[in-house]
């Protein structure tokens, strides 16, 4: 049997096979998949503009201006006006020099990790970075060493033992299993003492997190030059898809002639610029869905705690429920279901061993009531669980 064939098996053996479903419907608080209606708790669309009618808009508005695809990359003749146009508005809200696009978060981190690492360098990087940004440290020359989460000083030891220049340290900005930001104040401190670069990838805070949306760097009032690269990706908060990097004029320059994620690959399709551009609009012109999504954050956690579940600590749209074993948080996830609510369960190589979880994502679109239906199913769910583990 060949190994793929052995490992397929595998994976079906140990309940680790896993489905694509299909949504029949745009993304919304209320979705349609497979067939059913869900409440959900799933989506990284945190206020809402994955289906938003401007969004829309914008994006149909752009195909009749620029057509479907783009036709070649950047460097050729792929790169449009809409796509300058969103890069230097993002470079305004951002406070930043200069914004370059990429076709995806996964692309960007590749980009700017083969660009900025050196043969033979050190990456360290926080043990709860995104896959992506593991990936993109495996695909350079450079040694990849990872930190306990959120331990700057671990962070420091490391980079006292090896004494090497060109460094970079790697982080995500609002981690993305977690929910919790990353002490971003010590680690511009450590960049600066250890002659290091700092790049935060803030797929996760940016639009979502600081008064104005600027993201973790915002939330934490640091200005977006006390780190030298910022990622950020345009299929979550803003309801688009794509990425881009922010950073001084110099080093986005290095990027656009260096990096291969850019170079080989062709330029996001306009329409989703063009969309990614007028959410930033309304990112910017409409607090209001930032302080919705923060006002259901503040009453899931707050409710979370009559459960005596035990939710991890965070203030992002990311709430983790740890439920310990590969077991509980599947059964959990399957009983909510069957209550027409929608949160996957994250298992173990996502997550670290026995910290199996129910992954719960707000947004601004979610009422009340709507909490409360999760808080309750949670709450049945967990007295039946219990019940029937004592009769065993
Ligand atoms: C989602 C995510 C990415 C990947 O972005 P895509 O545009 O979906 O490829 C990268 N980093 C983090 C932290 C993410 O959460």
């Amino acid at each position: 049997m060949p190994a793929w064939d052995q490992k397929l098996t595998e994976l079906k053996q140990q309940h680790a096979y896993r489905q694509r479903r299909l949504m029949q419907a745009p993304q919304s608080v209320m979705v349609t998949l497979d067939d059913n209606t869900y409440l959900n708790f799933s989506s990284n669309d945190y206020l809402g503009l994955a289906n938003h009618a401007d969004v829309r808009g914008a994006a149909k508005q752009a195909i009749d201006d620029y057509g479907c695809g783009s036709g070649a990359s950047q460097l050729i003749n792929g790169y449009f006006q809409i796509h300058a146009e969103c890069e230097q508005r993002l470079a305004e809200f951002l406070q930043v020099e200069q914004v370059v696009l990429f076709g995806s978060g996964y692309l960007a981190n590749a980009g700017v990790l083969s660009a900025f690492s050196k043969r033979h360098g050190l990456i360290l990087a926080d043990k709860l970075n995104h896959a992506s940004l593991l990936d993109a440290a495996a695909g350079t020359q450079a040694q990849l060493q990872r930190y306990q989460h959120g331990d700057h000083q671990h962070a420091q030891r490391m980079l006292e033992e090896h004494h090497r220049e060109a460094n970079l340290i790697v982080t995500d900005g609002v981690f993305s299993m977690d929910g919790d930001i990353a002490p971003l104040p010590q680690l511009s401190a450590l960049r600066a003492n250890y002659n290091s670069m700092l790049i935060v990838d803030d797929a996760h805070g940016i639009g979502v997190l600081g008064a104005t949306g600027r993201g973790s760097l915002e939330t934490l009032a640091m200005a977006t030059d006390d780190v030298d690269i910022l990622v950020g990706t345009f299929g979550k908060a803003f309801g688009s898809g794509g990425a881009f990097v922010a950073g001084q004029h110099a080093l986005i320059d290095y990027l656009i002639q260096t990096a291969r994620a850019l170079i080989y690959t062709t330029a996001p399709a306009p329409a989703l610029a063009a969309a990614a551009c007028q959410s930033l609009q309304i990112i910017t012109q409409q607090p209001e869905r930032r302080a919705r999504l923060h006002t259901n954050i503040d009453y899931f956690k707050h409710a979370i705690k009559s459960t005596g579940l035990s939710c991890l600590s965070s203030d992002s749209a990311i709430q983790g429920i740890i439920l310990g074993s590969n077991e509980k948080a599947l059964q959990f996830s399957q009983a909510l279901e069957q209550r027409g609510i929608l949160a996957v369960a994250v298992r173990p190589p996502t997550v670290p061993k026995n910290t199996a979880r129910i992954r719960i994502t707000l947004s601004s679109e979610h009422e009340f009531q709507q909490i409360d239906q999760l808080i309750t199913a949670l709450q049945d769910i967990n007295h039946s669980y219990a019940d029937h583990n004592d009769t065993k």
